[in-house]
């Protein structure tokens, strides 16, 4: 059995980069064997003027395992990792595939990052709250929540450092989740992303992430790309390491996306233009230079 084989079960975007398009590339780079689940297939991100493309159901996802079961495949995975999913019964049917996937191989690292939406904006429909809450969380070993996620999931506000580290037990004592990391709040000075990661029985980490290009451009995808960047990296390094490569690498993305802009994003920024430059991003993928450092708290 491979060591490092992740099932991935994420949007597929025929042009750009998010979901397994984002995740796939840097999972392979940094050693693994990935295999794509697709949850939808859309011509692009949802973030543009249109976008078009089939939504996959729990039936479909039922049987792509079928397939793998009757092969005796599903034995083959060291790790989970889910993102998008825009349906309730295809989120129930992720919980079936998690319980099997650890009844095979209960080392199973299971990576969850509960797609609800950002800002005070829900994106998905709202009966996948309780789900993610009471089915699928409590199976994770490491989530990977924004800030307004951690609201909804834990029905309580998030606006101060106090209140994320009150969330991040919660998670640890009520869900038992072992690493609870929120990869950008607004919580940090002006002009500074505030990334927090909790271990259960480990450190309470921070990192300052200067925020990059002009003050409305926004990137898409770099949610999933850390939710990938840190499984690649926690499974083989102390958790700080982890933490902070996964940021080093971001932030060179990020870096060579924002230098490929006209005026460096200061104009108007078409969508396709804010596409992570992604595959240009080998070196920094497969050797992060460290460059901000966890704090400990
Ligand atoms: P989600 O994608 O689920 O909303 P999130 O809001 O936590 O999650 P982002 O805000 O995209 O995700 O941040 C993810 C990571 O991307 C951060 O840890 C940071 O390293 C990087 N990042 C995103 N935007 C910027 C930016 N403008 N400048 C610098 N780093 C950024
Ligand atoms: N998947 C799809 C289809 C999307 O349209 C988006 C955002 O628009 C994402 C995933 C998530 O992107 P991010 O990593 O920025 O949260
Ligand atoms: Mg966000
Ligand atoms: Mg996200």
């Amino acid at each position: 059995m491979s060591k490092k084989r992740v099932l991935s079960i994420q949007s597929h975007v025929v042009y750009g980069y998010v979901g397994n398009k984002v995740a796939t590339y840097p999972l392979q780079l940094l050693g693994y064997d990935v295999d794509p689940l697709n949850s939808v297939q859309f011509s692009n991100h949802t973030g543009y003027k249109t976008f078009k493309g089939p939504i996959s159901n729990e039936k479909e996802l039922a049987s792509i395992t079928e397939g793998l079961e009757e092969n005796e495949l599903l034995s083959h995975y060291s790790h989970l990792l889910t993102g998008y999913i825009g349906n309730p019964l295809f989120l129930r049917q992720v919980a079936v595939i998690v319980k099997k996937l650890r009844q095979l191989n209960p080392q199973l690292i299971y990576v969850c990052d509960p797609v609800m939406g950002d800002n005070g904006q829900l994106y998905v429909p709202k009966e996948l709250l309780p789900i993610y809450r009471d089915e699928i969380i409590p199976l994770a070993d490491i989530i990977t929540p924004n800030q307004y996620e951690v609201e909804l999931l834990t029905g309580k506000e998030v606006r101060s450092e106090t209140a994320v580290w009150e969330a991040m037990d919660w998670f640890h004592k009520e869900l038992h989740i072992k690493t609870v990391v929120i990869s950008s709040s607004d919580l940090g000075q002006p002009g500074v992303l505030r990334a927090f990661l909790s271990q259960q029985d480990g450190p309470r980490l921070a990192i300052d992430i200067p925020k990059q290009g002009g003050k409305n451009l926004v990137f898409t995808g770099t949610g999933d790309l850390f939710a990938s960047l840190f499984l690649a990296h926690s499974h083989t390094e102390d958790v700080s390491l982890a933490f902070e490569k996964t940021i080093a690498s971001l932030q060179a993305v990020i870096k060579r996306t924002v230098a490929s802009l006209p005026q460096g994003g200061d104009g108007p920024v078409k969508a396709w233009e804010r596409e992570l430059k992604l595959v240009q991003s080998k070196a920094e993928i497969e050797k992060p230079q460290v460059l901000l450092k966890a704090q400990r708290l």
